[in-house]
């Protein structure tokens, strides 16, 4: 079975992208591009590993990861938050809102692959 991959982005291009890299690498592909759609399939679906954007429309990728970090059925997926670069500060408050790790935007082909293998096998916790 391949590990399933949820990726919340609201932007088109990056999560298309994302989805095209992953699924070439193997994974199954989930996507949503609101907080809303994207925690409600995490309760649905249970993924091994979120990809959250952390600026979204609406509810925000920081508030979004501390309700799953908060609830008992999702708190254990591993989250990577997707930080732009530009926007100072954006690495420091996704791990204080719970997430895992974080890539930067632009997204590189590899620096995804290695973080998504590294943090399922690792399970969480490999930026703290
Ligand atoms: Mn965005």
């Amino acid at each position: 079975m391949p590990k399933n991959i949820l990726i919340i982005e609201d932007n088109e291009v990056n999560r298309k992208l994302v989805e095209v890299i992953l699924t070439k690498s193997g994974y199954a592909v989930l996507s949503a591009t609101d907080a809303e759609e994207g925690i409600s399939l995490a309760r649905r679906e249970h993924p091994d590993l979120i990809l959250m954007d952390i600026h979204l429309p609406g509810m925000d990728g920081l508030s979004a990861t501390r309700i799953l970090k908060g609830e008992p059925s999702t708190m254990d997926i591993p989250i990577i938050a997707l930080t732009a670069l530009a926007m100072k500060g954006d690495e420091e408050r996704s791990l204080e809102a719970g997430c895992d790790d974080y890539i930067d935007k632009p997204i590189r082909h590899q620096s995804l692959v290695d973080a998504v293998v590294r943090l399922l096998k690792t399970g969480g916790k490999t930026h703290a």
